[in-house]
């Protein structure tokens, strides 16, 4: 028998029960909600922004807004290229054409980020945040929702942008993949630093388009990572001396709560993590004070912008620290045009594949 879930997609018979001689789902549950909707907008939508982009950002911007008219597009840019106003002119243009866009990122923090600059940059449309906390209005002439909502749109969007389908939960998560895959009825954009295998396969078999920047505005090279090769608790005294040298802001990223405590002690430093209750309060803070120093775990790898900030590493071998992983935590660094280098180090106990390949690829983007 064949069974297919019209929210998620799933077909897999473990997950559906029959409830008065109808299958049901189980596996996309526990996502119940109104339906969302598109509205359409008549009159010119105009976009404003207080600086310009850079030729480069401009070439590719009209590239992937001709593309993504007939195709799926992988948008591969650098950490800090401007992958945001890379689509502005697409988003412009299908707004412009009748059709329905949504942008749907993997983290609630991004969504509300995102909401604030976007409801600025097209100050004459709609523009709808749908992620929790936020799910009373699910109605706009944008949209931009966690992944988790993208259930609420079902066979909507004729474009749909996914910032960064490589960031957790939805890299790993089929359900949302599925609510993905349903909710568009034309094309995608994809927006990444750090393409899966699957996306960069799609493109080489030509299923979809490739468009890559690995230039940041500034015109400045990557930062290229620095490895040191220590016994775990000598990284500890190795990186209290390295953080002497230097006196501006600086992430040190750890993979464990345990790690996290044991330097805390260690250093002095405060440390946050995932549903820590005072995230947003320390992250404002270390924001807002020049020279401060942070131990948190991969939940500050991406989605928030620091102005000049130096990263490190502790024990960079422990599997949490993926390729993207450390792609997106040296990415942290020397994003403004005003701190354009900076440092990041990776401490290991010994040097893995994925430290080699991320160092390599950070010297292939500069060439
Ligand atoms: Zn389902």
């Amino acid at each position: 028998m064949n069974v297919k879930c019209e929210r998620c997609g799933c077909e897999d018979l473990k997950y559906f029960v029959q409830i008065r001689g109808v299958y049901q789902c189980r596996r996309c549950i526990q996502y119940q909600g109104y339906e969302g909707s598109v509205l359409y907008y008549d009159d010119p939508v105009e976009y404003e922004m207080n600086y310009e982009l850079t030729d480069a950002q401009k070439e590719c911007s009209k590239k992937i807004c001709e593309l993504s008219r007939n195709k799926d597009v992988l948008v591969h840019a650098i950490c800090g290229a401007g992958k945001t106003e890379l689509v502005l002119e697409s988003i412009q243009y299908a707004i412009e054409h009748k059709q329905k866009v949504g942008i749907a990122v993997a983290r609630r923090q991004v969504v509300l980020q995102l909401y604030e600059r976007l409801s600025k940059i097209f100050n004459s449309i709609k523009v709808t945040r749908v992620c929790e906390g936020f799910t009373d209005d699910c109605e706009g002439h944008l949209i931009i929702c966690t992944t988790h909502q993208l259930f609420r749109f079902h066979q909507m969007f004729d474009l749909l942008i996914i910032d960064e389908p490589d960031a957790f939960p939805y890299s790993s998560d089929k359900t949302l993949q599925g609510f993905a895959k349903n909710s568009v009825k034309g094309h995608t954009i994809y927006l990444t630093a750090t393409p899966s295998d699957d996306l960069l396969k799609r493109v080489k078999i030509k299923e979809i388009e490739e468009v890559r920047l690995f230039r940041r505005p500034h015109n400045h090279d990557l930062v290229i990572p620095v490895c040191k090769v220590i016994p775990l608790y000598g990284q500890f005294v190795y990186l209290k001396y390295w953080l002497d040298k230097f006196d501006e802001s600086c992430l040190i990223f750890v993979p464990s709560i345990k790690i996290g405590n044991q330097l805390s002690t260690y250093l002095g430093i405060p440390f946050v993590y995932a549903g820590y209750e005072k995230l947003d309060e320390f992250i404002t803070m270390f924001k807002n004070n020049v020279g401060s120093r942070l131990i948190c775990t991969t939940v500050l790898e991406r989605g928030v912008t620091f102005e000049n900030v130096q990263v490190a590493v502790v024990h960079t071998n422990h599997p949490v620290f993926n390729l993207a992983s450390l792609i997106q935590i040296s990415g942290r660094v020397g994003r403004s045009m005003n701190y354009p280098s900076g440092r990041v180090l990776f401490l290991c106990t010994e040097r893995k594949a994925e430290v080699s390949l991320c160092i390599d690829l950070q010297i292939q983007a500069n060439a």
